[in-house]
């Protein structure tokens, strides 16, 4: 790709925005920037991007600022549906996402997962597990560092593993991953998508340009990744809880059985520190990745043993008198909360809500019946909740998360878990996902005396 002398735009101006446009200059574009937040909210790239002479908009997009390029970059949380993208992309102007753009310049194998949920952790897994073989990995996408940064200097790397989202699947154009892996597709995203059926089909992208001598890893038991498999071209393994597969990795409720070209090995997850049902199908999947890639047995065991998870998604934070607390503060939509609460063979109280993104609950409910003994609901999505989930266990509605987090103490009894899930997104009430997490987990720690918990105010329902 010859960017030298061509107008380029490049929008969303975080990290990756930010290196974008580092790039373009290199290679002698003539480079724009557009940012939605305000100068005033990003000073720090702002100063840095003073210091090149580039055309800057904050605060919003311009329609006439995005007619007149040759090129447009989107930054991976911008959504291609924005007017001002569809109007360019209607004048003709090409518009693609960072991922394609690196893609263009990086001539390593690349192996890009992508999925509802689990993504992160996958990533993570499979750049340890190739690492600890002495493999030179760079781990990239939404984790880890911006694609962009490993298009150049393409000696020190020898793979790279990337985390892909279903927006930067929407603007690519040739990028064809060695391997892609599909970890699930559950509702998720109604906000910003119109209908399930373009999620799933942005989601679905990852396996466009592979052919016969790429590998494609996915879900057995995940009943939309298969009715799309028919489609995919490159060489496919599958994990599955539930079932023997032919090839790639099943779970036998004690090990994960691989099974490559027909050898059968055995991998034990009796010392692994992760929690839960789903991250037993992430392990799959990056045992099947890393093994695929060299890694040995040996060293994907290694990582089996010492993986503890991230934070935020499951991660156990602390036990008072034999009630045990846990944040999953990234469980951000229902996919995840069901995960979770089959994680727990204890009684639940789990605490939900935050900002609505008006998924339909349904598939919820029996897991609220079955595994909650009572639910506490804080957010903008409270009411709702409160509605369709509330006749089902105990509920109360709390006006803050410490709240909350206060009431749940004085209603936990020994031998039960008190889980942050929310099935929403923090924006109500967070900046993110992860100060929601911090928030929560101060709370917990705060608990020390029965005292505190004395006179939470609630509303009950
Ligand atoms: P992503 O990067 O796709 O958001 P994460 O690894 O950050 O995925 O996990 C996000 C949330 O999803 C957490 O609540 C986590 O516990 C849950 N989760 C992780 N892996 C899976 C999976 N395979 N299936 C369902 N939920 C999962």
């Amino acid at each position: 790709m010859d960017l030298h002398g061509k107008k380029v735009l490049v929008v969303g101006l975080a990290r990756t925005g930010l290196a974008t446009v580092k790039f373009l200059k290199k290679k002698g574009a003539i480079v724009s920037a557009s940012e939605s937040k305000l100068e005033a909210e990003m000073k720090e790239v702002a100063s840095e991007l003073g210091e090149m002479s580039i055309s800057l908009e904050w605060g919003g997009h311009t329609v006439s600022q995005f007619l007149k390029q040759d090129l447009i970059i989107l930054s991976p949380g911008v959504d291609p549906a924005l007017e001002p993208i569809r109007k360019a992309l209607d004048k003709g102007v090409q518009v693609i996402s960072e991922m394609e753009l690196a893609y263009q310049f990086i001539r390593i194998p690349i192996i890009a997962i992508t999925g509802t949920n689990g993504k992160t952790t996958t990533t993570l897994l499979i750049g340890d597990m190739l690492k600890e073989e002495g493999k030179k990995v760079g781990v990239g996408g939404n984790v880890g560092d911006p694609l962009i940064l490993f298009a150049e200097g393409g000696e020190q790397w020898e793979i790279l593993v990337v985390e892909v989202s279903s927006f930067q699947l929407e603007g690519i154009d040739v990028f064809r991953p060695r391997c892609s892996v599909l970890l699930n597709i559950t509702e998720d995203h109604l906000d910003r998508y119109s209908k399930y059926e373009d999620y799933i089909e942005a989601k679905s992208r990852i396996f466009k340009n592979q052919g016969a001598e790429d590998v494609a890893i996915l879900n057995w038991d995940d009943p939309i990744v298969m009715k799309h498999e028919k489609r995919v071209k490159a060489k496919k393994f599958f994990f599955s809880l539930k079932e023997r597969v032919k090839e790639g990795g099943f779970f036998n409720g004690e090990e994960v059985v691989l099974i490559l070209n027909g050898r059968e090995e055995t991998y034990s997850l009796s010392q692994s520190p992760l929690k839960g049902i789903h991250n037993v199908e992430n392990m799959m999947a990056a045992i099947i990745a890393a093994r695929l890639f060299g890694s040995s047995k040996e060293a994907i065991q290694r990582v089996i043993n010492r993986f503890r998870g991230l934070e935020h998604r499951l991660e156990f934070v602390r036990e008072i008198e034999g009630v045990f607390y846990y944040n999953d503060s990234k469980g951000t939509n229902l996919g995840s909360v069901i995960k979770s609460l089959q994680s727990f063979q204890e009684p639940v109280i789990l605490i939900a809500g935050g900002k609505d993104k008006m998924t339909d609950l349904h598939s919820l409910k029996e897991w609220v019946k079955s595994r909650v003994r009572r639910m506490i609901l804080i957010g903008e999505a409270k009411e709702r909740m409160a509605r369709e989930l509330g006749s089902l266990t105990d509920t109360v509605m709390a006006g803050t998360l410490e709240e909350a987090v206060l009431l749940a103490y004085r209603m936990a009894k020994r031998g039960e878990v008190v889980l942050l899930s929310p099935a929403c997104s923090s924006f109500d009430m967070f900046r993110d996902y992860k100060e929601r997490g911090k928030v929560f987990k101060e709370a917990v720690q705060r608990l020390s005396t029965k005292s505190e918990a004395r006179n939470p105010k609630f509303e009950t329902i």
